[in-house]
């Protein structure tokens, strides 16, 4: 019941729980404001936010200029379809074709979305272009996350998200990340494709060892698989390179962006080079609100200020800044904690335990971490985030291991 002795969180608490779906384990906050990498709750509580919705706002939150582009955006054309090219989304192209990956573009909302196009892609060019309709088999990894659709789902490598929803899509083969033997032996002139996030995010911050993209890339081009890299949290320069495949000289066939690409406005994209790209005609693949001009002048926005901004060189200074904290906070912290692991503004804090447990008594202190693989406290704040933020994130976190 709603009283006028409740307050405003409580009232939306209320009936949010009761209308809203409970597919998540949602904290019972309800934001209000941001400003860079604070938040303010409905009843003015402060939260320093760790987690930019999850390695999404690298400019933070409250961005005047980011908020300027949508909103001039909005006010002259904001949707009109792919049934006409679009002004914002081709300069967007442009703009991403100066990074280290070209090719050809698709643009759709999400992440999931952006991995079921490159895997409609990667089994169409197998069939049609190639006429092996034969080679189906899709390689993906143990503790891998690729999204909730049936087919990125499919190809997700961890049972807790499949459990209840089978049967997936067929003929995945899931194999240990990081086991160059282990890929050797499994990729085969069955495989179509192999899909990879460069390190695994939600499975834990786990990287793999120097030189295992470049081999995956030589096994693939040796057996006439496509190599498909999920850059769609560690992409938009979040871990310091634009691409987070870029450490290795190489470049995958088809690569997947989300999350940061439009800084909080959903958008995703495929990218494939010319040769693969040549398996779509028009027709064969669509989205309807796919690089719309609203989201396509937000990613513009946030190219722009990419390089402006020197954002790349930032988020190298600032991640190793956060990962030499976390180090020491490792040492002093031991056993409860086991040393740490990330690159560039990704990173963890690995525990002994459960890492909920940590991010919940965090939070109670007004700082916002999230959980990736069970025990890793992760840390993918904002690029723009300062050094005395990163300490007092630092020194909250040491408070809540103190406690746990
Ligand atoms: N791929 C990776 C590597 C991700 O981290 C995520 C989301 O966390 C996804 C795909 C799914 O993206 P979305 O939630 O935008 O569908």
């Amino acid at each position: 019941m709603v009283t006028a002795f409740m307050s405003l969180s409580d009232q939306l608490l209320a009936s949010g729980r009761k209308l809203l779906m409970n597919n998540y384990g949602r904290a019972p906050i309800v934001m209000s404001r941001g400003e860079g990498c604070v938040l303010w709750d409905v009843d003015d509580r402060r939260y320093l936010d760790m987690t930019a919705g999850i390695a999404v706002c690298i400019l933070g939150h409250g961005h005047q200029g980011l908020a300027q582009a949508i909103s001039e955006q909005a006010a002259r054309l904001h949707h009109t379809s792919n049934l006409y090219f679009i002004e914002a989304q081709i300069r967007l192209a442009e703009a991403l074709a100066k990074r280290a990956f070209a090719g050809k573009m698709f643009f759709c909302n999400s992440g999931t979305e952006a991995n079921e196009a490159a895997l409609k892609l990667a089994r169409r060019y197998q069939a049609v272009v190639r006429g092996k309709p034969q080679r189906i088999e899709l390689i993906s990894f143990e503790n891998s996350f690729h999204g909730r659709t049936m087919g990125a789902l499919s190809v997700t490598g961890q049972a807790k998200y499949r459990q209840g929803f089978g049967p997936m899509v067929g003929d995945v083969r899931f194999i240990p990340f990081g086991d160059a033997e282990a890929a050797r032996t499994a990729i085969s002139e069955r495989t179509c494709a192999v899909i990879a996030e460069p390190i695994q995010a939600e499975g834990g911050i786990n990287l793999p060892p120097p030189g295992y993209l470049q081999e995956l890339r030589r096994l693939c081009s040796e057996r006439g698989a496509l190599l498909i890299f999920d850059e769609i949290q560690t992409g938009v320069g979040r871990t310091g390179t634009f691409y987070a495949f870029e450490r290795e000289a190489m470049v995958p066939d088809i690569v997947t962006l989300a999350k940061g690409l439009a800084g909080g406005v959903p958008m995703g994209a495929m990218l494939a080079s010319d040769e693969v790209e040549r398996a779509f005609e028009p027709g064969t693949h669509a989205s309807t609100f796919g690089g719309n001009p609203l989201a396509s002048a937000a990613a513009l926005y946030i190219q722009q200020a990419i390089d402006e901004q020197n954002l790349l060189g930032q988020c190298k200074e600032a991640g190793a800044y956060l990962g030499q904290a976390l180090s020491r906070l490792a040492e002093r912290r031991r056993p409860k904690t086991r040393g740490t692991r990330g690159r560039g503004l990704l990173q963890g804090l690995v525990l002994d335990g459960d890492a909920a447990v940590v991010v919940q008594k965090a939070r109670d202190r007004g700082l916002l971490l999230s959980v990736a693989g069970g025990q890793v406290v992760r840390f993918a704040p904002p690029l723009v985030v300062a050094k005395d933020e990163i300490d007092e994130a630092v020194a909250i976190l040491d408070e809540a291991l103190v406690e746990s």
